[in-house]
Order: C-alpha cells, then structure tokens, then sequence
C-alpha cells in the first residue's frame, strides 16, 4: 500500500498548498480520502481521476471536499460516475449537490460500516466535530493505517486506531489553544492518542498556515517520540 499525502493543510492552504486529501495505492485499487482544496489539480498529476474505485470524504466542510464540484465538470465532459461515501449532513448545500449529482453515486456511511475492495477494507469510525464526521480505519496486506478526519477528542478513538501502523491525525492546536469545545486535537493530544492506542507511527496533519509548526511538532514529540509532520507529496509505503 503506498499513501500519497496530496494536501495537508487546514482549513485553509499554506502558499502553493491544499487542504485535505490522500490517495491510497494499492495494486490497481487508487481510492481518495477527503478531496479538499487544491487536491484535484495534484491527483490529475498521478492518476486520472476516472479511475478512482472510491471517493470517501470524512465530512462535508469545504476543506476537505471543495474540488468536488470541480471535479464534476471532469467527469461530466468525459461521462464517468464515481462512488463517494460520506456521511450525512442535510445542513450542506454541498451535500445537496453532490447528492444530486448525475456524475457521482453517493453512500451514506456511518460509524461501524466497513466497504470491502478486493483485499483492502475500509472501516468507518466515529469523531467528535461540529458537523458529522467520520474517520477511517484501512486494513491491507501490508498493515493498518488510519486516518482520522477532523476530529476533538472522543472515548471511541484509541479502540478504533488500536496497534494501527500508520496514524493521520487531525491535530493542529498547540496545547495552549486548545479546549474541549474545539474542532480539533492539539497536536499533543494527537500524540497521546497514537501512544495509546499503540501506533507505530503519527503523522500530524490539518496543518495550519497560522500555527508554528516546529512547535506543534516539539509539543507532540514530547509524549510520543515516533512522530512527523505531515509533507504533502510525500508517499508513505505500509
Ligand atoms: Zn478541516
Ligand atoms: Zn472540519
């Protein structure tokens, strides 16, 4: 399995940047997670996107799904319909439109799912965000990885990642800016999570323009040692 890191910031780009997406590799199965900003120039640059298997999207904030629309002008010039699944959220005009769109047939997902292509399986875990939200648990030959969308705290996270090889977190708050109510981890508490749940390996991501990231990076060293930024155009092998 190789996992190309396409875009990694939140909720809004660096310069030259993009918000969420990976795309995951393996074999001839290519499935996107999460489609942000800037991701759909960046996938046309490694695999047409006609053949995608799957577009599984964690929630429905622009961040994390913005080239969607996009994309539709694609596929409707070259008449494909791709599978999305995503959760829920009547509350997005986005929602509405994708789910209507002629060029896409989505699948509603819930936490407890799990989506079978050839020898992968996708398992769909909860989160804790001010939309719904979902994140992702990937099962292969070569391991587990997991993503976890945007995402707070939540008691079902370290059972769902449990002994995963690969952790991508959403943890973009230094610890003095973070609360319960946020949207989202610290990058420390991204650490404890992936220490935990008995990670090999964390890779903080959702990295904002505006937060220090070598600090971020040093908060969550201190409780777990096996960690990195996010870099888009890396590609993790598992
Ligand atoms: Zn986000
Ligand atoms: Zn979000």
């Amino acid at each position: 399995m190789k996992i190309h890191l396409l875009g990694v910031n939140g909720p809004f780009p660096e310069s030259g940047g993009a918000t969420s997406g990976y795309l995951l590799e393996h074999r001839d199965t290519l499935i996107q997670f999460d489609f942000g900003s800037g991701i759909l120039g960046r996938l046309t640059a490694k695999v047409a996107p006609e053949s995608l298997q799957a577009i599984f999207l964690s929630h429905w904030h622009f961040d994390h799904m913005a080239d969607l629309p996009v994309l539709m002008y694609r596929l409707q010039s070259s008449g494909t319909v791709l599978p999305v699944f995503a959760p829920e959220d009547r509350s997005s005009p986005l929602f509405q439109l994708i789910s209507s769109a002629p060029n896409f047939r989505l699948t509603l997902l819930k936490p407890g799912d799990v989506l079978s292509f050839g020898d992968l399986s996708v398992h769909v875990g909860s989160a804790r965000h001010p939309v719904p939200a979902v994140g992702f648990r990937i099962s292969g030959p070569g391991g587990d990885w997991g993503y976890t969308g945007d995402t707070n705290t939540h008691p079902d996270l370290c059972d769902f990642y449990r002994g995963v090889r690969l952790l991508i977190a959403d943890g973009p708050f230094l610890s003095d800016s973070w609360d319960e109510n946020k949207p989202h981890l610290s990058g420390a508490l991204a650490a404890s999570l992936a220490r935990d749940a008995g990670c090999d390996q964390l890779i903080l991501s959702h990295l904002s323009p505006v937060v220090p990231s070598e600090a971020l990076l040093r908060e969550a060293r201190t409780v777990f040692r096996q960690v990195s930024l996010a870099r888009a155009g890396d590609v993790l092998s598992l």
